[in-house]
């Protein structure tokens, strides 16, 4: 009787060490086919909430990125990281949170939009940003305006007090006025980096254009352009889960140097360069506009996870590094899904980017590795 106790307790006590080694293996392979995969598909929501962001993909390497600035970003990074977590711990929502983060990158000088803007071809500024709520797929979006300091700011006003989606130019300057909005000298948003950068970009084209092969089209400049070791696209972006398990995603950009003819890229067009949908995720991306546009980049995310049951990451993945490296298009996108699981992906040398949730730790990183 005692013999058959204990083989039937080493039977037990086997099967429980299978069980283990099972469950072990299931979340290393988790984890390498997801990094970010937070496990949380049956978590209680209102313990997992917090954000992602990106301060701009391109060329960044350590090489080019001196260590002062390098750790000025950081620094910059982290006070938007933890404005917005500040909002949605305090319970506000993803939508707050999303635009107090993107407001602080706005204000500062390093990055491409709001202060720190790049040029025109006209040594001007015109500022796009969006807004998107993941809840009623309510969206707020602005083009081309010279006066307003925080663009996004703006395309939260066009999204809850207007009837209206995009507004550009004069009229959003307009609206802006209505809403009481602060409005800025156009120079408020120059800097020298940039103006730098407009004279060489000036130069290349017109070395390019006394060549055999002049550019026809400005596609072409900015592609040259987006190719040049030197270039960082700079726009930022947010994306939010708050408590509720709410999503919301914001862009906001100066565009692309040298642009012309009123350009505008992807980072205020809704589907392209931001989207927010609670049935998905929420995306926001930076890099070569024309291309997220013509790819409608940040919907294709979603909708690959919604109809394609595709996770973020994979969904990701085949957008950014399969048809957007294809087809040449380079840049990145921070993105959130219902579920609360994040990716950062980019095809480019680096992208200023960092998280941080209530259960997860702040990161900021720059560099593909
Ligand atoms: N996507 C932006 C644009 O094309 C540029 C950027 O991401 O920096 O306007």
């Amino acid at each position: 009787m005692q013999k058959r106790q204990v083989s039937n307790f080493k039977l037990l006590f086997n099967l429980c060490l299978i069980t283990l080694f099972f469950t072990l293996l299931n979340a290393c392979a988790n984890f390498s086919i997801n990094q970010y995969d937070t496990g949380s598909q049956d978590m209680n929501k209102s313990t997992h909430y917090g954000l992602v962001i990106h301060g701009g993909a391109g060329t960044i390497t350590r090489k080019n990125l001196s260590p002062e600035k390098e750790s000025a970003l950081r620094a910059k990074l982290s006070e938007a990281i933890q404005a917005g977590y500040k909002t949605l711990n305090d319970g506000g929502s993803s939508i707050d949170a999303v635009s107090a983060t993107i407001v602080i990158l706005e204000n500062s000088p390093l990055f491409n939009a709001g202060k720190g803007a790049v040029f025109t071809s006209e040594q001007t500024h015109e500022l796009d940003a969006s807004l998107m709520d993941g809840r009623d797929l309510n969206a707020g979006a602005i083009t081309s305006v010279k006066n307003v300091k925080n663009p996004i700011l703006l395309a939260e006003q066009v999204m809850l007090n207007s009837r209206h989606v995009m507004l550009s130019g004069k009229g959003a300057e307009e609206f802006a006025k209505q809403q009481n909005l602060e409005l800025v000298e156009n120079a408020y948003f120059s800097t020298d980096f940039r103006l730098q950068q407009l004279h060489k970009a000036k130069l290349r084209e017109k070395q390019h254009n006394s060549s055999d092969h002049p550019m026809e089209f400005d596609d072409e400049i900015l592609d040259e352009q987006s190719q040049d070791p030197e270039h960082k696209f700079g726009t930022v972006g947010a994306v939010a889960i708050d408590k509720n398990g709410n999503l919301a995603a914001g862009t906001s950009t100066g565009g692309m140097t040298n642009k012309r003819f009123g350009r505008i890229g992807d980072s205020p067009v809704i589907g392209a360069g931001t989207y927010a949908d609670n049935r998905s995720c929420a995306v926001s991306a930076t890099g070569h506009g024309e291309y997220f546009i013509r790819y409608a980049v940040a919907h294709d995310v979603c909708a690959r996870v919604m109809h394609g049951k595709k996770s973020l990451q994979q969904a990701a993945d085949e957008v950014i590094m399969q048809d957007l490296l294809k087809a040449n298009g380079s840049g990145g996108i921070v993105a959130i899904d219902k579920n609360g699981n994040f990716v950062l992906t980019f095809n480019t040398e680096g992208m200023y980017r960092g998280y941080k949730f209530s259960d997860v730790n702040e990161k900021i990183q720059i560099y593909k590795m």
